[in-house]
């Protein structure tokens, strides 16, 4: 027989799929809000004005590309570190916090798994429930039990805060928390501030570890609100992880741009983690690739290039909340007597809109829109030309 024969298909990225669909409708006027991606109002992805910039800079010099170290651009580690921690961090000045360039936020993730499965191979993984479809893959790819927190409470349209509160009380000591940092991915439902008050205190009270996966700062309420919780954990003293992505917030998806920092409690433990840490990078891919990374970079490093970026993720973030606003001031017209306030309360890319699986089918196959099974729709993928279909179309399913 052959090597192969007993090989099964593996089943289909529910979410790529409904992306295959959607390319594959022939109809003109077909809308897909499944994706995970900033469209700008022209429905297109935008390449921005400071990436721009610091690539004509970078075309300029013309330099060889050799390999990067392991752990990737030092400029670039640094950068990144300073804007996850805050640059004046005690946990940077006191060297406690190491920070490797990733393949993305999910090179970042998956780094890390890496590394915590040969640290504390016995450690259970907890993720949110709905969360990023790839954390429970992830983690159970690099050896884990996965096991979900409540978090998504349908009846509020918020986060079932005393079930995920409960469920941390009641996680062995010891286990790894993987928490949103901004923008929940699906829901769009955050913690307030002071819920996050006691989920530090209570994950710093049962010894767990946390692990914050920021893939949108800066898609909620700007740069350094949207950091915040990151830097309340890192201000507790105890070991953490974050992986961060500017994925999203460069709309550099397709250049693998990310980072995984560890914060440690001591300089010397910090450096025998990046030492390890550099193990696993070597024996995945050994050293990260060099553009994406030199565009980061050269943007957070030079002040003028670091004012666009910022103006720009601002203008991504004002469009994502206009289309909040009109969505629901148009589903008040069309679909009178249905709260979809809810909306307007979500941080980031997405919506939990509360369509059920079969009102979901009839937009697809009634209007050509695609939406995820759960619901979730994309608030980045809408524009000022087809919100008014969009609307129409859920008044109609409702
Ligand atoms: N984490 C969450 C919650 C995400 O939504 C995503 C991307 O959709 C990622 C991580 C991965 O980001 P990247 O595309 O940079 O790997």
């Amino acid at each position: 027989a052959s090597l192969f024969a007993a090989v099964e298909m593996a089943p289909r990225d529910p979410i790529l799929g409904i992306t295959e669909a959607f390319v594959a409708d022939k109809n003109p006027d077909k809308i897909n809000l499944g994706v995970g991606v900033y469209y700008d109002d022209n429905g297109k992805v935008p390449l921005l004005e400071c990436v721009r910039k610091a690539e004509a800079q970078l075309m300029e010099k013309l330099a060889p590309r050799s390999y990067l170290p392991i752990d990737g651009l030092a400029a670039y580690d640094k950068a990144v570190q300073e804007l996850v921690f805050g640059a004046n961090s005690p946990v940077i000045q006191e060297k406690r916090a190491i920070t490797v360039q990733a393949l993305g936020g999910t090179g970042g993730l998956k780094l890390g798994a890496d590394f915590i499965k040969r640290v504390t191979p016995n450690a259970q993984v907890w993720i949110s429930d709905p969360s990023w479809e790839n954390h429970r893959a992830l983690f159970e790819a690099a050896g884990f039990q996965v096991n979900n927190y409540p978090y998504y409470d349908p009846a509020t349209r918020g986060v079932n805060f005393d079930g995920m509160l409960n469920a941390l009380k009641t996680m062995p000591a010891g286990s790894v928390v993987v928490l949103h940092a901004c923008c929940h991915n699906p829901t769009g439902a955050d913690l307030s501030d002071a819920q996050w008050d006691e989920v530090i205190r209570v994950v710093g009270e049962r010894g767990l570890v946390p692990f914050l996966d920021m893939a949108y700062q800066g898609f909620g309420d700007g740069i350094e609100q949207d950091g915040g919780v990151v830097h309340r954990f890192a201000a507790t003293g105890g070991a953490m992880f974050v992986s961060n992505s500017f994925s999203k917030s460069f709309s550099l998806y397709g250049e693998r741009v990310g980072a995984l920092s560890i914060v440690a409690v001591s300089a010397d433990e910090a450096a025998r983690v990046l030492s390890q840490l550099k193990r696993v990078i070597r024996t995945n891919y050994s050293n990260p690739p060099i553009h994406g990374g030199q565009v980061v970079a050269t943007v957070l490093s030079t002040p003028e290039l670091r004012q666009t970026w910022e103006n720009e993720l601002a203008g991504m973030r004002d469009r994502i909340r206009e289309m909040r606003r009109k969505l629901v001031d148009l589903l008040k017209q069309k679909a009178p007597g249905q709260d979809f306030e809810f909306v307007i309360q979500q941080r980031g890319m997405f919506s939990y809109s509360g369509l059920t699986k079969a009102q979901v089918d009839r937009l697809r196959n009634e209007f050509s829109i695609y939406a995820v099974d759960t619901g979730r729709i994309c608030v980045a993928a809408l524009n000022s030309k087809n919100i008014e279909r969009v609307a129409d179309a859920i008044a109609q399913v409702l």
